[in-house]
């Protein structure tokens, strides 16, 4: 689904340069890469405070801690999105309530997330899925005015911009009280092991969350609150020092896969391409595509992979059906739009080496097989 090694090869003297310095000094924790990694990710998002961790879980459950809501508390969660948004909130013994996403945008439905706020809700967990920000400005609005905080997951959307009504323009992951990121590998920015960040631009609320991710110390051995260990090595802070300045480019090349992919299917009345909201741009962490239910998604999935092609399915099960969370009582047809596209949405391969070539075999073999 993506070519790391094609990636890695054009940036490899650069990678190395690094590498070696932080290999040559031994700084492995809390080196010097992982500040300077830090304030060139500040740099790129206009936030006051990046604090790097160990992967975007650790990032969406140290947030959380900061917090120190009531056992018991309501989090509001899209059901359509990767298992690690709900899975820190359960663990923390706080309640996942979950919302209907939008059929076109696959992102956190508004309406449906009003109805279900509650004296015991204390914050939201808007996911910017597959590269694109949720809407965020009503949300934001809701929260306010309800008095909750908001969390945003932008593990598949780093380098996305959000357009606010009057123009103003805020990178995704930066708009709420705080946003969590994943530099797992095949994340638009990846490293080269696990990774992650927190951004905020609250101050009290930074010096917390820096205090938790280190054993909840606040000076050597004085430990002021229940923390985690949770810490970006130097080595990966180095990859991501090197990828980082690629960033806006990667998402560029992503673009230009996904409009070809566009141009290719828009036709077809058997697909749905991915919906371009008018107040995000995409950077398409996947290119995820809606088939009608006439077309046998398994029977395409094998039928790409006989011929070489990968396809994957995001996601085949809803959160709300999962075995792990059936004791919050959810039941089929609670969320019948996230409920149909588990059934109907596959994704195609995208990343940033891709060729004019490679597009076409994937885009043959779809329309190949639309065409049996
Ligand atoms: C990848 C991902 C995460 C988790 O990130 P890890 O670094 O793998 O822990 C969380 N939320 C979403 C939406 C993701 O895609």
């Amino acid at each position: 689904m993506v070519d790391l090694i094609s990636q890695y090869a054009k940036i490899k003297d650069e990678i190395r340069v690094e590498f070696d310095r932080v290999l040559d000094s031994a700084a492995f924790i809390n080196g010097p890469l992982v500040y300077e990694f830090q304030s060139a990710l500040e740099a790129y998002l206009g936030v006051n405070h990046v604090i790097p961790c160990a992967n975007g879980t650790d990032a969406l459950q140290v947030i959380m801690m900061a917090h120190d809501f009531p056992i018991g508390s309501e989090v509001i969660v899209p059901s359509y999105t990767y298992v690690a948004t709900v899975e820190v909130i359960a663990l923390l013994g706080l309640k996942p309530v979950f919302v209907e996403v939008y059929p076109d945008t696959f992102n956190i439905d508004i309406e449906d997330l009003s109805s279900k706020i509650s004296n015991k809700t204390v914050a939201i967990v808007p996911v910017h899925l597959y590269g694109q920000c949720a809407n965020m400005e009503p949300l934001m609005e809701l929260a306010k005015l309800n008095n909750l905080k908001v969390f945003e997951d932008t593990a598949q959307a780093i380098g996305a911009d959000y357009t606010f009504r009057d123009g103003r323009i805020a990178k995704a992951g930066t708009i709420g009280d705080a946003g969590a990121t994943s530099f797992f590998p095949a994340k638009n920015l990846g490293c080269y092991g696990d990774g992650g960040a927190i951004f905020t631009n609250d101050d009290v609320l930074a010096a917390s969350i820096r205090m938790i991710v280190n054993h909840g110390q606040s000076k050597r051995y004085y430990h002021d609150s229940i923390g985690v260990n949770s810490r970006l090595d130097s080595l990966q802070a180095a990859v991501l020092k090197v990828k980082l300045k690629y960033l806006d480019q990667y998402s560029d090349a992503r673009r230009d896969v996904a409009n070809n992919y566009d141009k290719a299917f828009g036709e077809s009345n058997l697909i749905e391409v991915p919906f371009r909201s008018e107040f995000s741009t995409h950077v398409f962490h996947q290119y995820t595509v809606k088939l009608s239910n006439s077309v046998d998604r398994k029977g395409l999935n094998t039928y790409l992979a006989q011929n070489g092609i990968p396809s994957m399915i995001y996601y085949p099960v809803p959160n709300h059906l999962q075995k792990a969370y059936g004791y919050f009582g959810y039941k089929k047809g609670d969320f019948p739009t996230t409920e149909d596209l588990c059934s109907k949405v596959i994704s195609f391969p995208i990343h940033t080496e891709m060729s004019n070539e490679q597009q076409g075999v994937i885009i043959n073999g779809v329309l190949e097989y639309f065409n049996r």
